[in-house]
Formats: C-alpha cells, sequence, structure tokens
C-alpha cells in the first residue's frame, strides 16, 4: 500500500477545523491557504462554504499541510499567497518586501485629505516596498503625480511590477530616502520607515520581513530623524510630511518635526485606536 492509499483525507471543513484546532489559525486564514492549496482565488471562500463535505485529494491536503506549517513559521500569509489587499488594490507580494499593514491604510487616508483641494499635487512615498502606499494614493487620485523611492532595488522591482499590473503610473527610483528626488519639491512626501528599535522583542515575530525594512537603530527613531531634516529640501511651502511610526513614537516624531520648524505638528491614530502616524506640515513662510 502506498501513503497514498493510507492517509486519512480531511473533508473541506475538517480542513478547516484542523487548522483552527492543531495550528491555531484565525478561521479566515485557514480559508485562505485552503483556497490557495485548492488553486482558488484566496478571496473566493464562497467555493470552500458550497463544497464543505467534499473530500480533498492526497495532493491538496499535502499541498494545504505544508501552508499550515510554513504558515505556523511565522511566514506572512501575503507571502504564502504571494498577494495582499491593500487600500482595495490587490498587490503581489514576496519576501522583498514588508507585508503591508492596514494600519497603514491610515498614513493613505490622512495624506488623501492633505492634497484635497490641490490640483495635480506632486507626492513622494519614501520607502516604498511593495508600492503599497504610492499605488492606493495614484488610484485614489489619477491625476497626481506620485514617485516611490526606495533604497533597496529588489523593492522597487516588486513596486514596479504592482504598477504595471494595476496599471498605474508611478515615477520609481532605487535610493535612500530623499537622495533620489534631486532637485524635486512636492506638495506632499509620506513615508513608512523602519521604526522598529534594534533587539526588540517584537522582531521575534516577524522572522521573514527584511530586516531593513523593519530596524532602524537603538531607539527605531534613525531613519525617521533623517526623513525628518533631508524632507525640508524637498517640500514646496505649505506641503505635509506623514510618517508612521511605532505604537509608542508619537511624540517623539511629534518633537523632531517641531523641532525642524515644522507647523500644525500632530498625530492620527490607527484603526487600533493607536497614535500611528504624525505629521506637520512646512511653513509657507519661512
Ligand atoms: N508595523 C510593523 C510592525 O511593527 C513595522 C513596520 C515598520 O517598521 N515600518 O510589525
Amino acid at each position: 500500500m502506498t501513503s497514498t492509499d493510507t492517509t486519512p483525507l480531511f473533508t473541506v471543513q475538517q480542513a478547516i477545523e484542523f487548522a483552527q484546532a492543531q495550528f491555531g489559525l484565525p478561521r479566515l486564514d485557514a480559508q485562505m491557504l485552503l483556497s490557495h492549496a485548492c488553486g482558488l482565488p484566496i478571496h473566493d471562500r464562497a467555493w470552500l462554504l458550497a463544497h464543505c463535505d467534499e473530500v480533498l485529494s492526497f495532493e491538496t491536503q499535502a499541498r494545504y499541510l505544508d501552508l499550515l506549517q510554513r504558515r505556523a513559521g511565522l511566514e506572512p500569509l501575503a507571502y504564502i499567497t504571494g498577494v495582499k489587499e491593500f487600500f482595495g488594490l490587490q498587490l503581489h507580494i514576496d519576501n522583498r518586501v514588508l507585508d503591508p499593514r492596514p494600519e497603514t491604510e491610515t498614513l493613505v487616508e490622512w495624506a488623501l485629505t492633505c492634497v484635497a483641494d490641490t490640483s495635480r499635487p506632486q507626492i513622494a512615498d519614501l520607502g516604498t516596498g511593495s508600492g503599497a502606499i504610492a499605488l492606493a494614493i495614484k488610484y485614489s487620485r489619477p491625476d497626481a503625480l506620485v514617485t516611490a523611492a526606495d533604497a533597496s532595488a529588489d523593492a522597487i522591482a516588486v513596486a514596479t511590477a504592482n504598477a504595471q499590473s494595476l496599471g498605474l503610473e508611478i515615477a520609481t527610483y532605487v535610493g535612500n530616502w530623499c537622495a533620489p528626488l534631486t532637485d524635486q519639491s512636492f506638495d506632499l512626501i509620506v513615508s513608512n520607515p523602519p521604526y522598529v528599535a534594534e533587539g526588540n522583542a517584537h522582531l521575534a515575530q516577524l522572522p521573514h520581513e527584511p530586516i531593513a525594512a523593519l530596524v532602524a537603530g537603538k531607539d527605531g527613531l534613525d531613519d525617521l530623524r533623517q526623513i525628518v531634516v533631508q524632507a525640508t529640501e524637498h517640500l514646496k511651502p505649505g506641503a505635509w510630511l506623514l510618517l508612521e511610526h511605532g505604537f509608542d513614537q508619537a511624540q517623539a516624531v511629534q518633537e523632531l518635526l517641531g523641532n525642524q520648524g515644522f507647523v500644525s505638528v500632530q498625530s492620527r491614530p490607527d484603526l487600533a485606536g493607536i497614535l500611528r502616524c504624525t505629521g506637520g506640515q512646512w511653513p509657507r513662510v519661512k
């Protein structure tokens, strides 16, 4: 007898319950992984619900168990399935870039309000990674001239591929923070830079993501400090700089902006109520 004959096979419903009971996975994650193992779009839960008593094939079950192991090893769902929805856009994601977080949508929403009254606003997204922020802005404001930069050429390859598959036109540059912006000035600069402190215990939960996209020196503020200084050379009078940061960094980032001469400095909470973004306006008259 081969293992194919002896391995007990799950029904769709049992497979979902197994992932919840044995791996502690949320039901939705289990459904997405099972859809992926079945070769279906990951949001196609209708098929799973309609076929809950159907028995998995040996091959599908083997694929599914492998995906569960990967998830149990803390690999982000987005890396396993290769896709992530962000601000209503379907992005291709892999381990060259940070897995976009829902809290970053707060930054996009705020960014859109900052340029609501500006036609053809010029906007830069620094450390764009997958292009999530830049593409969400471009999608919502087709008239905007959006620039996306990242120090990682790998990240820019991912962002460029996402722009192409979404049919969104953005300018992309490889370079660290404002270095590739040369003499350009913007109505808005946004960034979700690395902001986790070296050695922070939280990093143990993120072993698969690029460390350079997560960690920024002893207090997690190294990159935020650089951006706040460099951005002043690239903001038009009255332009905004909006920054995502860690759950306990709002006050520190407010101080960085205030000390640099920004006005109307303020922070915004994410959906969990955590002050997650801080921004300021470059004075109209200096
Ligand atoms: N928000 C991420 C986390 O704490 C970190 C992302 C970042 O450093 N920009 O998991």
